[in-house]
């Protein structure tokens, strides 16, 4: 699939975490098809894949969009012939779509237009077999599907384009289908566009000629090989390109023309990519063009579509950022799915593993070609550390889910990857990718299950599998092993003892797994192979010396949460053995987690030396855990990094602290550092310092100029941070002043930042309620969504009103989620409306107060009466005695 927001930034070596916020756009309708077999609120309620009545030989769409209303008229053709059964009526998935007029072949009775389909009823049933054809002419203003993006829209005037997005559902916005993958057919195109406009579609680029009546260019891409229902793509719009060669193969990156600039950073390895992945995998590139599309605001990271991948304008980036950002693990995981995912598909989104694990895993590989082996593990070791420490049991392979981007998890992504480098260890590479190689080329075209990765892995390496896949992918969960070591030195035996700690149930198995364990002498290095499966077991190896090191899985071939703890001395030589980057970062990770001072020395040693940036990365984390003076003494010492990655963590790690000292470090590190990513993770962290210096740095920062406004977002983190509300004005009237400035994503950001400041200032919610409210019909998408959570933020009575039309009116659309959301938070909030509220509060406060005065004036009536039967009835208006007005005061 498409990429999610948090998974490019883990991917793309650590780029700032602000570009996971939209992973939500994301939005799926419901399959609603009889494949449901209990409703989506039962436990037992399971999803299959659709009857398949038609083959659908070929899809055809002639589509004319229109810019300036964003609304497109086409007529799309789907040529088919009826499986095994005469057809009478052919159901399309189609949604919101205005149609005009439907033939066919074959004569109709008549034909249906529902919310969600187009029912064609023939007046005889076509045979089984016989080839025929629908055609259908509509309109359509698509809701998603097809995104345009246009000056009214608030982008840039030369830079108007369209794009699609088809995966997982979304395609029967835009044009009628059978929307489900468990089918793959040939595909056209034709898009009727202004001249000076580029069309890029899937597969070849056929005629491209001009309508003398209209002016129009007419520009048709035939995609000849059959391919998915969600791989077809269509990006139309002014675009620039860079070129490139692969073998006879065109390679080709567009973007809106004012990014062309940025364009090289992100294509330039794909080349290289190209050749990895034909030498790893052995199978050609199944395509015959690649093209990457960069559009503004995509709905997701990327998208893999059929040689003809999407981008978000998010990736681009400039030199100054030197190493922190990359596209490398983006492109390389969509140039991945072109074999995996395009070529072989999983059958349906219970399999999504088979598209996702394989493109995280191969992007992975290629991490290892490009720099070597330590950054594969370290690429590993992170997304491990996703994974284990998660409590949910789901399998891989799930079927209980109500809408298919439920499947666009860790667990399809990452725990797939890992599950593929477990096999890759466990057969060894050369058997791995004869598997691999044997399971695309029996599957070319066609649509996959897990089973059949396992048949063809059991018939080539001749052992059974299905252990494997049932612990691994069809149970949720990862061993939880706990290991102890002893050494006997009368009997020079080793111990290891090893336990499976994780809670066993109908959702996770007991773990059998092979396992090495490595003891380091002296004079050797030796390797033992076990075979874990118990719940506890002891496993003894005779060694000729007592080891220095003791490594439970060595080569990181097993997905697992390990405990370990080495005694210190063999920690050290842990930390000091340079041919094991797992061992080392397992080493800080362990010191991170003592607080004395000689571990502090050590990590700093680490920090400064260590070979692999990524060891280094970890121990400044580990200097932040430990958090004593000491540890900051360590930091600020060690910023003078020349690799950037370190000099931010390093930076990061400072920002951990509030100290007099730290704010002082980052200060000057400010005034030395030309790196904007950094400049902006130092500013980012100094929102909590109240210093006047602080706040001109703030100040500047806010109103600077950089690449997408990445400083000046930074500064607007600070101010949410310093929370602080004399910056409400001044941030109000930046967005006011340099709204063009900025981002999307950024201007949303900020419009929450504004409600946080806001939020307990009753003076100036009021003003800051209005200015966000504005934004709540932007035309941009990100830009609505983030008014509408501003607004829940903010916690105003005033506001439901608002909110409560985009909670009914697009029911499943991000608006209505964000608008739901902020809705639920005023409502816990339980914040008084203002000036009547407090009113109402204050009369009903009164009320019960006056109430219970006079239930106290009423008993001691009573007891004044009763004590004293002979007096005269004491006089109600006693001032001095039960004045009610005397007690409320
Ligand atoms: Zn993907």
């Amino acid at each position: 699939m498409k990429l999610p927001f948090l998974l490019i930034a883990g991917l793309a070596l650590g780029v700032a975490s602000a570009l996971h916020a939209e992973e939500s756009a994301k939005e799926i309708e419901c399959v609603k098809t009889s494949t449901f077999l209990a409703p989506p609120d039962s436990p037992d309620h399971r999803q299959y894949v659709p009857d398949r009545a038609i083959n659908v030989l070929n899809l055809a769409i002639d589509v004319t969009p229109d810019f300036t209303k964003r609304t497109v008229t086409a007529k799309t053709t789907i040529k088919f012939k009826p499986i095994a059964m005469p057809l009478p009526e052919l159901a399309l998935d189609a949604v919101d779509l205005r149609v005009t007029s439907v033939q066919s072949s074959a004569t109709m009775l008549e034909y249906q237009v529902t919310d969600t389909k187009i029912m064609v009823t023939f007046a005889q049933p076509i045979p089984a077999d016989k080839e025929a054809w629908v055609a259908v002419e509509y309109h359509a203003e698509p809701a998603k599907g097809l995104y345009f993006r246009t000056p009214e829209m608030g982008y840039r005037p030369g830079d108007t384009h369209l794009f699609t997005q088809g995966e997982p559902i979304e395609a029967r916005h835009w044009y009628p289908c059978p929307d489900a993958p468990n089918q793959k057919f040939t595909s056209e195109i034709t898009c009727r566009v202004p001249e000076g406009m580029t069309v890029i579609s899937n597969g070849r680029k056929g005629s491209e000629t001009t309508d003398a009546a209209t002016g129009l260019v007419t520009v048709t891409w035939r995609q000849e090989k059959p391919h998915a229902n969600y791989l077809i793509s269509l990006c139309a719009g002014y675009f620039e390109k860079l070129e490139d060669r692969y073998r006879d193969i065109p390679l080709a990156f567009y973007t809106p023309p004012s990014d062309i600039n940025e364009a090289m950073n992100s294509f330039r390895d794909t080349k290289d990519m190209m050749a990895f992945f034909e030498e790893e995998i052995g199978v050609p590139y199944p395509w015959p063009k690649y093209d990457q599309v960069v559009v503004n605001d995509f709905v997701a990271g990327g998208m893999e579509n059929t040689s003809a991948t999407t981008l978000t304008d998010h990736t681009l980036f400039t030199d100054a950022t030197e190493n922190l950002r990359s596209s490398q693990g983006l492109v390389a995981h969509e140039l991945a799915h072109q074999w995996f995912g395009d070529l072989v598909t999983c059958k349906d989104w219970s399999s999504l593993w088979l598209n996702e694990g394989f493109a995280t895993y191969y992007a992975h590989l290629y991490d290892g070609h490009k720099h070597g082996r330590d950054f594969l593990l370290y690429g590993l070791y992170n997304s491990a550390r996703g994974i284990v420490n998660r409590t949910d049991a789901r399998p891989i392979v799930e079927r209980k889910y109500d809408q298919p981007g439920e499947m666009f998890s860790y667990l399809a992504y990452q725990k797939g990857g890992w599950v593929l480098h477990m096999l890759r260890s466990q057969l060894g590479e050369d058997l791995y990718r004869r598997c691999i190689k044997t399971w695309l080329e029996r599957h070319a075209y066609g649509s996959v299950v897990t089973e059949d990765l396992n048949r063809v892995i059991e018939e080539l390496s001749g052992r059974s599998y299905d252990q494997f896949f049932d612990q691994w992918v069809y149970h949720g969960g990862v061993p939880d092993l706990e290991a102890t070591y002893a050494w006997d030195a009368r009997t020079k035996l080793a111990r290891v003892s090893l336990k499976q700690n994780q809670r066993l149930g109908e959702g996770v198995l007991l773990f059998n797994f092979p396992l090495t364990v490595r003891f380091k002498t002296k004079s050797a290095t030796v390797d033992h192979a076990i075979t874990v499966k118990q719940k506890s077991e002891d496993f003894y190896f005779a060694l000729a010396e007592a080891p220095i090191i003791v490594r439970i899985d060595p080569e990181y071939t097993l997905l697992a949460r390990v405990k370990f703890d080495p005694p210190a001395a063999m920690l050290d030589a842990q930390l000091a053995d340079q041919a094991d980057v797992i061992g080392r970062l397992l080493a800080v990770e362990a010191l991170g987690r003592k607080r004395d001072k000689d571990t502090v020395v050590k990590l700093k040693r680490t920090l400064n030396n260590d070979p692999f940036h990524g060891v280094r990365v970890e121990a400044a984390k580990a200097l932040r855990t430990i958090h004593s003076d000491e540890a900051l003494d360590a930091l600020l010492a060690s910023t003078k990094q020349p690799d950037a990655r370190v000099r931010r963590q390093v930076f990061d790690a400072i920002g951990g602290f509030y100290h007099e000292k730290a704010s002082a470090g980052k200060t000057a590190g400010l005034k030395e550092e030309k790196n904007p990513d950094i400049q902006a993770a130092i500013i980012e962290e100094l929102g909590g310092y109240p210093h006047a210096e602080v706040r001109e740095i703030l100040r500047q920062s806010l109103n600077s100029t950089s690449y997408r406004n990445a400083v000046a977002d930074a500064a607007v983190r600070a101010l949410r941070r310093a929370h602080d509300p004399t910056w409400i004005e001044p941030l109000m009237h930046n967005l006011r002043s340099r709204q063009a400035d900025y981002t999307s994503r950024g201007f949303a950001s900020a419009l929450d930042t504004l409600a946080v400041l806001a939020r307990d200032e009753a003076g100036q919610r009021e003003e800051v309620r209005e200015f966000v409210v504005v934004y709540v019909n932007d035309p941009r998408r990100p830009v609505r969504v983030g008014a509408l959570n501003a607004l829940g933020t903010l916690e105003d009575q005033r506001a439901v009103a608002v909110l409560q039309k985009f909670s009914l009116a697009l029911a499943g659309s991000p608006e209505h989620r964000a608008a739901t959301n902020a809705l639920h938070r005023i409502a816990n909030a339980k914040r008084p409306l203002e000036g009547l509220g407090n009113l109402q509060t204050q009369v009903l406060d009164l009320q019960k107060e006056n109430h219970e005065l006079r239930q106290s004036f009423k008993t001691l009536e009573q007891k004044l009466d009763a004590l004293t039967p002979t007096l005269a009835p004491p006089r109600k208006s006693t001032p001095a005695l039960t004045s009610p007005r005397g007690r409320a005061r």
